[in-house]
This record gives structure tokens, sequence and C-alpha cells, in this order.
């Protein structure tokens, strides 16, 4: 019934004390053990529930983990190949939880940048070239960013949807497949994929069932 008990590692447990979190939601009570198990998970979360800590602490530990196996690649390439991606309908949304991550990922030495549209695109480029582990980004400004090849998900290790429901209202459907597509495209990586919305209309079902596998269902 606390943070202490998951076993999220210590510098990712640091921080989670340090933004004063004690209790886990229920949302994060249920997502954060199915999700650090590595499984899929489609969880019902309305906005403020935590859904944010949700899936950031999972991507943060599993990329911490990953790293104690094999060491970390080089950043600065010209193509940015974050481990992990974010997807979220709006600017506010995408730097909201950009902020959140960042104090999440505080002397972890995990990077986080975000990308979204409606703003010019030099600063985030020029973040993207210092490197970039976790991506949080608008489907449409990304879609712009792999055709310009500044961003490739040849490396996503992690996929979040976040409000899924909303991202389909505002007909971001298509670019969203076309994401994934880039994600499926050989040689076949392995990527964990949370998926999380308000509500399940026949269409995020339909994206539950094309992008998650053997996937877990959460309605806390
Ligand atoms: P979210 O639903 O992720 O946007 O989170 C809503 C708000 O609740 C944010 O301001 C979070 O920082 C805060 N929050 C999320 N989880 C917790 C928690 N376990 N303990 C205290 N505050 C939290």
């Amino acid at each position: 019934n606390t943070f202490a008990e998951i076993d999220l590692g210590d510098a990712l447990s640091e921080n989670i004390r340090r933004c004063k979190y004690v209790k886990p939601t229920p949302v994060q009570r249920h997502a954060i053990p199915i999700a650090v198990a590595g499984r899929d998970l489609m969880a019902c979360a309305q906005t403020g529930s935590g859904k944010t800590a949700a899936f950031c602490f999972p991507i943060i530990s599993g990329i911490m983990r990953n790293w104690m196996q094999q060491p970390m690649p080089p950043h600065g390439a010209r193509t940015a190949c974050p481990l992990a991606l974010v997807l979220s309908p709006t600017r506010e949304l995408s730097c909201q939880i950009h902020e959140e991550a960042k104090k999440f990922s505080y002397q972890t030495g995990v990077r986080v940048v975000v990308a979204y549209g409606g703003a010019p695109v030099f600063q985030q480029l020029r973040d993207l070239e210092k490197g970039v582990d976790i991506l949080v980004a608008t489907p449409g400004r990304l879609v712009d960013l792999i055709e310009r090849t500044k961003v490739s998900l040849r490396m996503i290790k992690y996929l979040a949807l976040d409000e899924a429901d909303r991202m389909l209202d505002m007909g971001f459907e298509p670019q969203i497949r076309r994401i994934v597509e880039q994600m499926d495209m050989p040689p076949p990586g392995v990527r964990q994929t949370m998926l999380f919305s308000a509500t399940f209309p026949n269409e995020i079902q339909r994206l539950a069932f094309d992008f998650l596998s053997n996937y877990i269902f959460l309605a806390v």
C-alpha cells in the first residue's frame, strides 16, 4: 500500500519520495506491478487519477534495469532513437507529462524530451539532438519528425498511449497507426504497450486488439 513496497530501483524510489508520493492511487496500485512485470496493459483512467506516474514509473525503472544489463548507447546521433514513447493528444498534456517525467527521472540519467505541434520545431530538434530516452509527443508532430528522419522508433521498448479516446476524437488515428507501424518494422523488437483511456468505444478496443499483445484490462 506504499510505493516503498514496489521495487522500482533506488534512484526512482528516492525521486518518488522527493515528490511526496507515499500512497499509490488505485490505478497506480494495480497498473504499476503489472507493467513492471512486463505485461501489456489497457487501463481505464480519468484525468487526475495519477495515470502519468502509472506509466512513467515502469518505463523509467525498466530503462534503468536495461542499462544494468547492457551499456548505455551513445547519445548525440543525428537521428534520435528513444527507448520509450508517450503519445498524448495535446500540447498541454504533453508538457504536463514532460514536467512530471523529468521530476521522476531526476539524477537517473534518463533523458526526457517533449515534441508537440503548433510551435516552432527548432528547440525540439536541439533537445532531441542532445539525446532522448523517453520522448513525449503529440502524434502529428511526431509523424513530421519521423519523416524528416530526426526521430527513429526502431529502439522503442515502451509505448504509452495517454488519453487514447481523446486522441481518436481529435482525428489522430491515422497518425497513431503510422507511428506504431514504424515500430513494427523488421527486425521486430520486443515492445511493451500501455493504453490509457477514459472510455472504451469500439475504436479503442480495435486499437487495443491491433497494438497490444496478451494484455491485461484494468478497470478501477
Ligand atoms: P495525473 O492523473 O497523472 O495527471 O495526476 C494528477 C495529480 O496527482 C498530479 O498533480 C500528480 O502529481 C498527483 N499525484 C499522482 N499520483 C500521486 C500519488 N500517488 N500521491 C500524491 N500525488 C499524486
